[in-house]
């Protein structure tokens, strides 16, 4: 799902989310019922990838996918570090 951005005479900037590809020109507005005319603005490009991007987009899946649990959550045992230094093998052990 993407977001399309529309116009509302009444609500001003509108996002409804669309297949890619499959955006009408028109929709109904979420807020008033009205007609609403899609308009073109710049992809969000400039925070794909960072960590504000990754936030919104789970909150946006998990809004329409949330995660299936099937627990509470257990204890993981704390991560052995591995090394293949040959030189750290005279280092003292924990
Ligand atoms: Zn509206």
């Amino acid at each position: 799902m993407t977001l399309y951005e529309y116009r509302c005479a009444a609500c001003d900037a509108v996002e409804l989310n669309f297949v890619i590809g499959q955006a009408p020109q028109s929709a109904e507005c979420p807020g008033c019922g009205r007609q609403v005319r899609r308009v073109f603005s710049p992809p969000r490009l400039s925070i794909a990838g960072t960590s504000a991007y990754k936030l919104l987009d789970g909150t946006a899946k998990s809004a329409h996918e949330p995660e299936v649990v099937s627990g509470l959550p257990g204890r993981t045992a704390p991560k052995q570090r591995y090394t293949h230094n040959p030189l750290h093998r005279k280092l003292p052990r924990p």
